[in-house]
């Protein structure tokens, strides 16, 4: 054997604390914003949505450092470290002199990323006596993850799936219920915001800014139930950090330092896991990795969206945050990458790209599944639809390494597997997919539907 594939963590080398890179940033996020009164909100006004220990965490722009609870780490130790892979095989197709790696979340019970969060959370919940959980999910990636986490933690879990997800991956509705959970076709007629939207438009077919709403309402109309959230907000991306810490010592054992690092972006969660502990080393140290976020085509709020306070859900039930936004009533197209279509992003990395520590991208669909089949057929391992953004961003950056002759080092997270998503490959297979690109007008239309608070 001459050149080592996959690089890993003894089970006592794991980090045992996460990144809050808030504590870090020249330019701290402004605060989320009290609809009513406009205030800066404080962690206490969250605790009626959120677990208190998140709500601190939320707002916490002074603690580097944040201890995982030892629970956690015991959960983490069932399937992390997470390889850390030299993409050999996908240099090779590309016939590129970059050196490529991908961070594997993929091995994960659920299949993703997710559960990262999901431990943490309902072990907050359930530490000071929560004893139900609701949540939304889109592809049913986040739903998964927070099933499993509330089965372990002994929570009950009520699941908003976006409809058009609840359809297009019957599979994950399975395994949520196989974990236990209740899960409820997004919109529906359980909750005021649900019946709201289908009498206004019958064949709704769900966003994930809906069924936020509908997870938040049922959350606050039930005793002793929090609200949970698999991406956008800082408290989730604090806790993906164990991806970037974990990466960052695989890389020493590799020999190498990322040059750039690529995840796909929907809420921001798992780029913020794997970009904030490197990009730590670019704000106090002055490295120049470049950070690259990926993101749908047909959903473009880092590339056409605008830096406003706006709605986290579709009917107005969270605070407003400060983020680039296509407007919350944006209603994405109806793209594979489920965990994608998201309208906003997370206020961490909305600044750090309002002050240009990152970059975006944008992908259309043919040209993620493009990428998704070159890597399948590269590295043996089928990703998700959504992983494809990021493995796209790769392979433009792996040909220009090409067309230049720099051998740069490309580090990117392989944020789940799409073995449950194989209709997607299937139409992409059988030519029936297609490319949505929004128009300038709908993103115009939305974005001046905003109400101006800065
Ligand atoms: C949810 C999800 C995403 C998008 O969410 P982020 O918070 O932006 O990471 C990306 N990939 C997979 C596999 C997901 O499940």
């Amino acid at each position: 054997m001459s050149k080592q594939k996959r690089f890993f963590l003894q089970e006592d080398q794991i980090p045992t604390q996460w990144y809050n890179i808030q504590a870090d940033m020249v330019t701290k996020p402004m605060p989320p914003l009290n609809p009513a009164t406009k205030q800066p909100l404080k962690p206490e006004d969250l605790y009626p949505i959120f677990a208190e220990e998140l709500s601190r965490q939320e707002l916490d722009q002074t603690h580097q450092w944040i201890d995982i609870p030892d629970a956690v780490r015991e959960m983490y130790a069932y399937y992390r470290s997470t390889p850390l892979v030299r993409a050999y095989g996908l240099e090779k197709a590309l016939d590129t002199p970059a050196h490529i790696y991908f961070k594997n979340e993929s091995v994960s019970p659920v299949g993703s990323h997710k559960l990262n969060s999901a431990l943490p959370q309902a072990y907050y919940c359930k530490q000071q006596g929560v004893t139900n959980i609701t949540t939304e999910t889109g592809a049913g990636q986040w739903g998964c993850a927070l099933s499993y986490a509330a089965k372990v933690f002994g929570l009950e879990a009520a699941v908003y799936q976006v409809k058009i997800s609840y359809e297009q991956k019957p599979y994950r509705r399975s395994i949520m219920q196989t974990y236990g959970a209740q899960v409820t076709a997004s919109p529906s007629m359980s909750t005021r915001a649900g019946k709201d939207i289908l009498t206004r438009e019958p064949n709704c077919q769900g966003s994930l800014g809906t069924a936020i709403s509908e997870a938040i309402e049922l959350a606050l109309n039930t005793p002793n139930c929090k609200y949970t959230l698999g991406s956008v907000l800082s408290h989730v991306a604090l806790h993906q950090t164990i991806i970037g810490l974990e990466a960052e010592k695989q890389m020493e054992m590799a020999g190498e330092y990322p040059d750039t690092i690529i995840a796909c972006f929907g809420g921001g969660s798992n780029f913020a896991g794997i970009a904030f502990p490197f990009m730590r080393h670019n704000i106090l140290e002055g490295k120049t990795t470049r950070f690259i976020a990926a993101e749908p085509a047909s959903c473009p709020k880092l590339t056409r969206g605008v830096f406003q306070y706006d709605f986290g859900d579709e009917a107005g039930y969270t605070p407003l945050l400060p983020m680039f936004t296509l407007g919350h009533n944006f209603m994405p197209a109806n793209i594979h990458a489920g965990g994608l279509r998201y309208h906003g992003a997370g206020v961490i990395v909305s600044q750090l790209l309002k002050d240009k520590y990152m970059e975006a991208v944008d992908i259309k669909q043919l040209d993620s599944f493009e990428a998704g089949m070159l890597f399948s057929r590269a590295e043996g391992i089928i990703p998700a639809p959504e992983s494809c953004h990021a493995i796209a961003a790769t392979i433009n950056e792996a040909k220009r390494c090409k067309e230049t002759g720099e051998s740069k080092v490309i580090l990117f997270n392989l944020s789940g597997h799409g073995l449950i998503d194989m209709s997607a490959y299937d139409q992409y297979l059988s030519g029936s997919l297609q490319n949505y690109v929004v128009s300038d007008e709908d993103v115009q239309r939305n974005i001046s539907q905003l109400e101006k608070v800065i």
